[in-house]
Parts: C-alpha cells; sequence; structure tokens
C-alpha cells in the first residue's frame, strides 16, 4: 500500500524572541517528519504586520539552526508550495476570501470596533460567552449600499453554523469536540484585507499539504475555528496534536520568573544544542523507560506522539542543568573555551583575542572544571582560583584546616621538592606530593586538604596535581608564601 508522505510544518508568527516553547513544537514535528522521511516546512506567519520583525524572524531561524532544526521547503530554500510567507500569499487568500463571500459561506461586516465592544460586554454581563451576534448578516441590500458610500471599510465574517458540534481527531487528546455556538461568527480578513490567523493558517496547511499539525495546547480553542474553515472551503483537515503547556516548577504557565524563556539565552549562556535538544524532547514526550539522554539519531528512532501525554510538562531548570551537565562534560574542551570566553571577558579574567601558549593554557583550565559546570558561562564562578592569586579563604573550615600541627612540615616539605622539581607537570606533581606522605607519614587527605587551601582557599576542587601545574612553580610557590603569612 502505498502510504502518504507525512509533511509537518513550524509556522512562527516573527513577533518577539524565540521561546522555548516554540522551539520544542519544532522540534516535535521535525522529529515526526525525519522518523517518516517525511517534509518540514518552515513558514513564515507575518500577518500581523505591526508586530513582525525582520529581527526575530532572523532569530527565530537562527535558532533553528543552532539546534539542527533544517527545513525542506521555506521562505530562504524554496520549494513546490511557496512561496512560504504569508504576506507574499495575500492574491491566494483572496482568492478563496471572493469563493467564501459568493457562496453565502462568509460576509462583509461593518461594525464597528465600539459596537463589538459593546456587544461583547452586553452578553458578559448577561453570564455569556462572548460571540458575534450576526448582526452584519442580515444587512438589507440598502443597508450595504449605506456603509459602502460612506466609505467603511468592512471585516469579513465567516458565517459558522448554530447547534453543530465541530469535531477533530487529535493524536494527545484523541477526539475533540467544540459546541459551534460557542465559537460565533468570526472576522476572517481584517478591514485592511489582511487575513487573520486562523483563516491564512488554514489556507496554507492545505495548499501546502500538510498531513499533521503539531502545536501547543494554547492552539486547541484556535482549531475548531480552523475545522470549519476547512470544510468549508472542501479541505481534508490534517491531524492535529495538541501538546500540553509548559509550566514552570510551581505549576504556573512558564514565564521568566522560571528562568529564561528564549531559546538565545541558553545558548549564549554556553548550553549545548544537544543538551538543549535532548530536554526539550523530555518535555511532554516519555520515551517509557529510565533512559534520560538521547542523541537526536536516537529521538528520531525513538519518538513517538502516542507516548506525548496530556498532562502538562514541567520545565524544570535543574533538570536541564542535570542533563546539560552530561554534555558538557563530553565536549570538547576547546569549544567550551570558545563558549567560555564571552563571559570570562565580561567578569574581567581575560581581554581580547587570546591566542597561542595563552589559549592553550586556557583550554586546559577549562578541561579540568568541565566537571563542575552545566553550562559554559559556569565556568566563571570556578575559575577564579587560576586568575586570583591572593588566596581567600572560603570559609572558618578552611581556615582551620590550616591550623593543624602537620601543616608547616608539609608546606616546607612541599616548598622544597617542588622548587627542586625540574619540570612541573601534573604527573610529577602527582608523584611528589605522595613523597611527601610518605616521609612525613600521614594519609593523604591531611597532605593534600591543607595544600588545596593554602593554594586555591577551597576544600575542593579539582586534582590539585593538575591546578599546581597549570598555575606553574613562580605561582604556587608565591601562593604559598603569601598565604603562610595570613596564617
Ligand atoms: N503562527 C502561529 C504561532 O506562532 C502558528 C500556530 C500554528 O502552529 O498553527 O503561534
Amino acid at each position: 500500500m502505498l502510504q502518504q508522505e507525512i509533511r509537518v510544518r513550524f509556522a512562527p508568527s516573527p513577533t518577539g524572541p524565540f521561546h522555548i516553547g516554540g522551539a520544542r513544537s519544532a522540534l516535535f514535528n521535525w522529529l515526526l517528519a525525519k522518523k517518516f522521511n517525511g517534509k518540514f516546512i518552515m513558514r513564515i506567519e507575518d500577518t500581523d504586520l505591526e508586530r513582525s520583525t525582520k529581527e526575530s524572524e532572523e532569530g527565530i531561524k537562527e535558532a533553528l539552526h543552532w539546534l539542527g532544526i533544517t527545513w525542506d521547503e521555506g521562505t530562504d530554500v524554496g520549494g513546490p508550495y511557496g512561496p512560504y510567507r504569508q504576506t507574499e500569499r495575500l492574491d491566494t487568500y483572496d482568492t478563496y476570501t471572493k469563493q467564501l463571500l459568493e457562496n453565502g459561506q462568509a460576509y462583509y461586516c461593518y461594525c464597528s470596533e465600539e459596537e463589538i465592544e459593546a456587544e461583547r460586554q452586553a452578553q458578559l454581563d448577561k453570564g455569556e460567552n462572548p460571540h458575534y451576534g450576526g448582526r452584519c448578516r442580515h444587512l438589507t441590500e440598502e443597508e450595504k449600499a449605506g456603509f459602502v458610500k460612506r466609505g467603511v471599510k468592512p471585516t469579513v465574517r465567516f458565517h459558522v453554523k448554530e447547534n453543530q458540534q465541530i469535531m477533530f481527531k487529535d493524536m494527545v487528546r484523541d477526539t475533540v469536540s467544540f459546541d459551534s455556538n460557542g465559537v460565533g461568527d468570526f472576522v476572517i480578513v481584517k478591514s485592511d484585507g489582511v487575513p487573520v490567523y486562523n483563516y491564512a493558517v488554514v489556507v496554507d496547511d492545505a495548499l501546502m499539504k500538510i498531513t499533521h499539525v503539531i502545536r501547543g495546547e494554547e492552539h486547541l480553542s484556535n482549531t475548531p475555528r480552523q475545522v470549519v474553515l476547512y470544510e468549508a472551503l472542501g479541505f481534508v483537515p490534517p491531524v492535529f496534536g495538541h501538546i500540553s503547556l509548559i509550566l514552570g516548577t510551581d505549576r504556573t504557565k512558564m514565564s521568566k520568573r522560571h528562568g529564561a524563556t528564549a531559546v538565545d539565552s541558553y545558548r549564549k549562556l554556553g548550553y549545548l544544542p544537544e543538551a538543549i535538544v535532548n530536554f526539550l524532547a523530555l518535555l511532554g514526550w516519555s520515551p517509557g523507560g529510565e533512559k534520560e539522554f538521547f542523541s537526536i539519531e536516537e529521538l528520531i528512532q525513538e519518538f513517538s506522539m502516542e507516548r506525548v501525554a496530556k498532562n502538562p510538562a514541567v520545565f524544570d531548570v535543574d533538570k536541564l542543568n542535570y542533563i546539560s551537565a552530561q554534555y558538557i562534560k563530553k565536549a570538547d574542551p576547546e569549544l567550551i573555551t570558545e563558549l567560555a570566553m564571552p563571559h570570562l571577558k565580561e567578569a574581567g579574567y581575560i581581554g581580547d583575542g587570546i591566542t597561542g601558549e595563552k589559549k592553550q593554557w586556557l583550554v586546559e583550565v577549562v578541561t579540568l572544571l568541565q566537571e563542575y559546570i552545566s553550562y559554559a558561562a559556569e565556568i566563571v564562578n570556578h575559575i577564579d582560583i587560576f586568575f586570583n592569586d591572593n588566596v581567600e579563604f572560603e570559609n572558618d573550615e578552611a581556615i582551620q584546616v590550616l591550623k593543624d600541627a602537620d601543616v608547616p612540615a608539609v608546606m616546607e616539605s612541599f616548598r622544597e621538592k617542588l622548587t627542586a622539581l625540574e619540570v612541573v607537570d601534573a604527573p610529577n606533581v602527582k608523584a611528589l606530593l605522595k613523597s611527601i606522605t610518605k616521609e612525613l607519614k600521614l594519609g593523604g587527605k591531611k597532605v593534600f586538604m591543607p595544600l588545596r587551601v593554602a593554594l586555591t582557599g577551597k576544600m575542593h576542587g579539582p586534582d590539585l596535581d593538575k591546578v599546581v601545574a597549570l598555575l606553574g612553580r613562580e605561582r604556587i610557590i608565591n601562593r604559598l608564601t603569601t598565604t603562610l603569612t595570613k596564617i
């Protein structure tokens, strides 16, 4: 049997920063397309002329590229069903609007905004669901002519038949049904001739042969309007899949209070795209086992809409950081260094354009710190020990460590041995530290802990031999001297 090709789309309105929720919708669509060898289409829904900006559009595209979400058809790559920008498709919408007007499924509405608002208020006062009562549907030819003569610019409204159940299939919610009386006649073309989202989206999805529409739950209440339009235009609706809202850990709608909502913020902080994709996939989709880490290839293999939950997904930054940390640990230190550099600059640790040996040194420092961070910017919180020779003790406990009776002997032995060491590298320092424990007959902790505190001010941190090797003989001896004068 010949199977229908899966065609999905991501259709952002470029009116602001690209949100995590949008990225999740894009990802779910993309995974479905990849899994079934289908097509992923990227359409720009820019009919909100006042709020749409080129900058937002570019931001969305860049973020998608960053995440590795590529499209087969779109404004920039073209395709057989273009143009893929709604403001370039106005003639197409016009054709269908004429058809709807001619066969009486839509009509011109001359009501002013004030009249609409007054009707809405009156309905609300009576405890009714606000909806347009259909006044202009009943205008006489004379009344219409009057409006035209006065130059009133009409909207076009779609006539929704009363007392109907509007039903559609949803991959996440099974069959969904709405009472048409709660919908009411709605505007499909504004008085400036530009179609509204609910109308343009139907014409486009139909003409672009979209088979599945996966989008956020916030669009669920738009869908009955779209379904009646499909029917009126003689199009077959796609299969819908409304994925749950994303909530913060306090179960309120995800907002800036819960952490950054824009994808770009995470990119700038030095998260890796693979980690973000992994995390986004788990926002609503559950793989059905214990496994938490998925490469893109694994996601393509294992993703299925059957395992997308109806209940809200919770955006937990701690979980993101937990996932992200694993990716950071395994990443190329050169890459993490690149990602950390703007933050190190901002914090004043480095200047512009560091290269050569300095850069190499930094990469080695970053390699040591990679296991402590969840995203590259966090390097800043751990790197001070490599830059600040004026050792500051992190707490009283640390100071206490240096009061131990064995400390002077440890320090002296360390200073002597380090001074005499031919090459100060990690293996040699490691051997040196071991020889101190032997000679002084002390447990490792009695040697390592005071040295670490004396050299870094901290009780814990990266391997001491490596820290010493990276700081070098001169700085280590200096630190030792100044620290010892402080206690
Ligand atoms: N332009 C709409 C939005 O950004 C698209 C919604 C849809 O996927 O139908 O919310």
